[in-house]
């Protein structure tokens, strides 16, 4: 900083000042009080001196040429003598007048009047300055003459000069010692000053930790200790401050919902790392499309003060927002933002629409066929035996189809909720495989397929007989409904880490888009099949959950036009990693043996 601009330079330069103006006041007053002191001192004497003379010529002493010229050795100054009307009756050697000379000047005039007079001032006979005294002789009363005595100046005015060099000379001293001392003494007197405006800064900054070393009670003391009183409370309250402020901020960012918080213009002021993650944020900047939304919301918000619900859609999550206002005194500030991922909710929610509608549309089609048969019955349309025959056979299609969708229902809920009872227990996969093979194999040889079973015996997994066969049905039918007349179906059990069996046929296949949703309920790759071919879209996801439920894992690979390949990994019984579940048993011959005649 600029010395002078500075505290110390301000009151070195004051201290400076008052001393030159000090010292310039007292040293003209004190020269001209000796000016004029020597000078009066000089013309009282010249006056007394005067009188004495004029006294002495007035009774009658005639002083000639030399005498006066002894009396200026004597008294130092120039003398004369003129007469009433102003001519010099005897001078003195220094001015060297001749007698009769007439004086006219003023001084003659006033002092032949009768006055005594005293004047300084340049002298053109002695061409210099000089201290003029003129006292008049009087005799009885009456001006008979006058005594001019001139001294010269420059002796006093040299002594004047004289002292006022010394004036000078101490008022620099003094000076000099006013600059060192006044530096050092403001210096000191403005270190304290200098602190605390250090400590202030230190407070505007946040750091409250320092303090002024108080040593004395004097103004200054008292103001250190005001300043160390009100850095210990702002400490305290910021400290407090400070841990509100993390306890709000803990609760927030372990809060599994996002917040923001907006200011009045809609600028957002915190954001959780939740909120970010939701909007899919690496900073606290929202997107354009996010803003343009909360925008809006924060613009009714700010308007009416009201709270608001909606809805954010990204490119992978479907966000509920509520959005309340921040008051202040009874006015709205700025507004906070809950974020919550409700993409699960509005999934389920579109799975349960949509499994209420498929369960409707696959109900409705053979109650449709159920009642229309039954009606044309009534209506006396089937009277021939054969006719009769077939009505009664299309009766029994459909409500058998009906029960095993009312059991494949039942399974696939009672699975899923977690109540499907397993009956685990070791069994040999390979040898369950070759018995579901020759089970299926009529059904092979009636659409004249091959239906090969490489299954090696001896492979032991610990599980549910019942529901791995269910599998094995539901996987060799997918098979055979769509691989054509002269084509083949292997199936396969082997070993390795894991169990592993593979049902593979050389079928239709199925488009690579459609894959990762064969697993979901009702779902048919080609909706557009005949009644007598289709199915209802759930055999593949009673696979899914029986092989979950084993811990073991199924995939499918497939091509168009080439076929398909299911497998299923089940965990060796020997492995290790098998569980025994406590399961109750099942009766093995209910409804979920395949039966499809
Ligand atoms: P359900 O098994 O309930 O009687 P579904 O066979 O139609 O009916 P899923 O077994 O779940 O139902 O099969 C779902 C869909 O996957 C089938 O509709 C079919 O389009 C396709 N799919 C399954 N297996 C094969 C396969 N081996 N070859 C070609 N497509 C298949
Ligand atoms: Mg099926």
């Amino acid at each position: 900083m600029n010395f002078i601009r500075s505290i110390v330079g301000k009151m070195w330069l004051a201290t400076v000042i008052l001393v030159v103006v000090t010292f310039i006041v007292l040293g003209g007053f004190l020269t001209q009080l000796m000016e004029n002191f020597y000078y009066n001192l000089k013309q009282q004497e010249m006056v007394q001196d005067g009188r004495r003379l004029a006294q002495s010529i007035s009774q009658g002493d005639n002083y000639a040429v030399d005498q006066l010229k002894i009396l200026e050795d004597i008294i130092g100054s120039s003398v004369m003598v003129v007469n009433r009307d102003g001519l010099v009756k005897s001078c003195g050697g220094m001015m060297g007048m001749q007698p009769g000379t007439k004086l006219n000047t003023d001084d003659v005039k006033r002092v032949l009047d009768g006055e005594t007079v005293t004047t300084r001032g340049f002298n053109a006979q002695f061409d210099m300055a000089m201290l003029n005294t003129a006292v008049p002789i009087k005799h009885q009363d009456k001006v008979i003459g006058a005594v001019l005595i001139y001294t010269p100046v420059q002796p006093i005015s040299q002594t004047i000069a004289d002292m006022r060099r010394i004036i000078l000379f101490a008022g620099f001293g003094a000076l000099m010692l006013a600059t060192v001392l006044g530096f050092f003494m403001t210096k000191r007197l403005s270190l304290p000053l200098l602190q605390m405006k250090d400590i202030a800064h230190r407070m505007a900054s946040g750091d409250f930790k320092g303090r002024m070393p108080i040593k004395g009670d004097d103004e200054i003391g008292l103001l250190g200790n005001s300043l160390n009183f009100l850095a210990g409370e702002l400490e305290n309250h910021t400290e407090a401050l400070s841990q509100e402020k993390e306890k709000f901020a803990n609760i927030v960012s372990s809060m599994s919902d996002g917040v923001i918080t907006f200011d009045s213009s809609g600028n957002t002021i915190f954001l959780n790392d939740q909120a970010k993650e939701l909007l899919h944020l690496s900073d606290e900047k929202l997107g354009q499309e996010q803003s343009v939304k909360f925008n809006q919301w924060m613009t009714r918000i700010m308007d009416d003060g009201s709270s608001i619900k909606g809805e954010l859609i990204t490119s992978n999550k479907i966000i509920a927002v509520r959005m309340a206002p921040l008051w202040d005194k009874e006015q709205p500030v700025g507004a906070v933002a809950l974020l919550q991922d409700v993409t699960k909710e509005r999934e389920l929610e579109r799975l349960r629409k949509e499994f209420l509608a498929s369960v409707s549309h696959e109900l409705r089609t053979p109650l449709t066929y159920l009642q229309g048969y039954a009606e044309a019955m009534q209506d006396g349309m089937a009277e021939r035996p054969e006719d009769r025959e077939q009505y009664i056979k299309i009766f029994l299609d459909e409500t058998l189809r009906l029960r095993r969708l009312v059991n494949d229902l039942m399974d696939l809920t009672q699975m899923e909720n977690g109540k499907m009872a397993m009956n685990m227990d070791m069994l040999d996969l390979g040898a369950l495989a070759q018995q579901v093979t020759e089970k299926m194999f009529p059904f092979s040889v009636e659409k004249n397929v091959r239906l090969l079973c490489t299954a090696a015996e001896g492979i032991l997994v610990y599980g549910d007989a019942d529901r791995l066969h269910q599998v094995l049905v539901n996987l060799i039918d997918n098979a055979l409904r769509h691989t054509k007349a002269g084509e083949k179906i292997t199936i396969s059990v082997t070993k390795n880490e894991a169990a592993e069996i593979k049902i593979k046929d050389t079928g239709s296949g199925i488009p690579e888009k459609e894959l990762d949703y064969v697993w979901e309920r009702f779902y048919k790759v080609d909706k557009a099949r005949t009644r007598k071919d289709s199915g209802t879209g759930l055999g593949l996801a009673i696979v899914k959950n029986i092989i979950d439920g084993h811990d073991g894992k199924v995939f499918v690979t497939s091509e168009v036009g080439i076929g398909t390949e299911f497998t299923c990994i089940l965990p060796l019984a020997d492995s290790g990693k098998i569980q025994k579940k406590a399961v109750p048993h099942i009766d093995s011959e209910n409804e979920r043996k395949y039966n499809r005649s």
